[in-house]
């Protein structure tokens, strides 16, 4: 039975809501215990890389420096030439350092309030803004809520945002920071196209305004289209804006998330800045872990080719939720959810007013789901609306067990809201 949840009448729709509660009741007497919150590689996805633990590595690097001893902040060439080129970048214009790309992030955002970027004051004591493309990732606005640093929601499209809504906030000087994640967007899959990046390099914004270009999922394609990055730093530069761009990236969804590498790619001049405060926080990165990884991945396509064996393993994840979710939702017009071609997440909207609510009703049941609001600066999302999915850590049963329980609350929770 597909007919719109709004077209029943209102026994009909009564009858439903009774039948929901009964299916959701017993969810909750079954008592299981599943999570779909976090964007984590799967132990399959790990096991790819058994070997990386066993690999001999050499104690020299191929410029003869000792990778067990301190120094070398800029990170290994090895590895800098592998992923300049999967990036698109110079290798002088890149550089390699330890697990955490948000690590980079973090400290980039307060390097600024401290020291100030580009011989510009220090943020802190300033009202420091930063464009918030929504829905987006929770840990960006996590450091920006971290930090006191306001963020200005602006609406994600198809390509990216609307970059005349965009020129015209950054046209503020305390507008400092935007975040974008170019490919395969957290949550929602969207790709920038070449018009709206070269729109964002080239827009009038304050001198230490800089974009935080966190290429996350450049090489996570879930089809066969294997896209390249966009040359953004190049575009960048030819706009006149060469110091425009942070772009990041990590090994964290290639090899393993708490053991990778990450790196941090842009101008000289703000690699030099990062580097002259990256320098005081730290002797040089973990060479050993680098030299392994470049050994390891052998090259360019290397990587690649391990990437297509991940995508072997997520791509029937995706394929399931897809098919649940229409099985169960399709033509009941209470929600509708992406098709992405690359990334992590799946999002799925919701009737508006009920996003909480399903949340809610699936915790009940032992589901556990990204909070509510969690795409949206300080949980805030006004049509309470949004849910992330991450089908990538769970196994298939897992995830089957876990989709059918949350169409349940989706109903359920449309249900409730069309009676009240
Ligand atoms: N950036 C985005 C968009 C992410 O989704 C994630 C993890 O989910 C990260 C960064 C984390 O990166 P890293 O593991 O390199 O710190």
């Amino acid at each position: 039975m597909t007919t719109p949840l709004t077209d029943l009448s209102p026994d009909d729709l009564s009858a439903l809501h009774e039948q929901l509660s009964d299916e959701h009741a017993e969810l909750v007497a079954r008592g299981v215990s599943l999570n779909i919150t976090r964007g984590k590689p799967s132990p399959a996805q790990l096991d790819l890389n058994a070997d990386l633990l066993t690999i001999d590595v050499p104690s020299h690097a191929e410029d003869g420096q000792d990778v067990r001893n301190y120094g070398g902040n800029r990170g290994l060439t090895e590895i800098r030439r592998i992923f300049g080129e999967l990036l698109g970048v110079d290798v002088d214009h890149i550089i390699a350092a330890d697990n955490s790309s948000l690590s980079i992030m973090h400290d980039l955002a307060m390097f600024a309030f401290v020291h100030g970027i580009a011989g510009e004051k220090p943020w802190f004591g300033q009202n420091v803004k930063f464009i918030a493309p929504v829905p987006g990732y929770d840990r960006h606005f996590a450091i920006c809520e971290h930090l006191g640093i306001e963020m200005i929601p602006v609406e994600l499209g198809e390509h990216g945002p609307d970059v005349d809504e965009v020129a015209k906030l950054a046209a503020d000087p305390s507008v400092k920071g935007m975040w974008v994640v170019p490919m395969y967007a957290n949550p929602n899959g969207v790709v920038y196209d070449e018009e709206t990046v070269r729109a964002l390099v080239s827009m009038p914004a304050a001198p230490d305004f800089r974009m935080w270009w966190d290429n996350a999922y450049a090489l996570h394609h879930l089809t066969d289209t294997e896209r390249p990055p966009l040359p953004v730093l190049q575009w960048a530069e030819e706009a006149g804006n060469p110091d425009r761009v942070f772009e990041l990236a990590s090994t964290s969804k290639i090899t393993f998330a708490g053991d990778g590498i990450s790196f941090l790619a842009s101008s000289k001049a703000n690699l030099d800045w990062y580097l002259g405060h990256a320098g005081i926080r730290s002797i040089g990165p973990d060479k050993v872990n680098q030299l392994r990884h470049a050994k390891y991945l052998g090259d360019a396509e290397g990587v690649r080719k391990l990437m297509r064996a991940h995508r072997e393993i997520l791509t029937p994840k995706f394929a399931l939720v897809d098919e649940i979710l229409t099985n169960r939702l399709g033509g009941r017009e209470v929600a509708t959810w992406t098709h992405p071609t690359g990334g992590y997440f799946i999002t799925l909207d919701v009737m508006d007013g009920t996003a909480s609510r399903v949340v809610a009703l699936a915790k009940e049941a032992g589901i556990a789901l990204t909070p509510a609001g969690a795409s949206h600066p300080l949980h805030d999302d006004p049509h309470d609306r949004t849910i992330r999915l991450a089908p990538s850590f769970p196994g298939m049963d897992e995830l089957r067990e876990a989709m059918e329980g949350v169409s349940t609350c989706v109903l359920l929770a449309a249900a409730e809201k069309l009676l009240a």
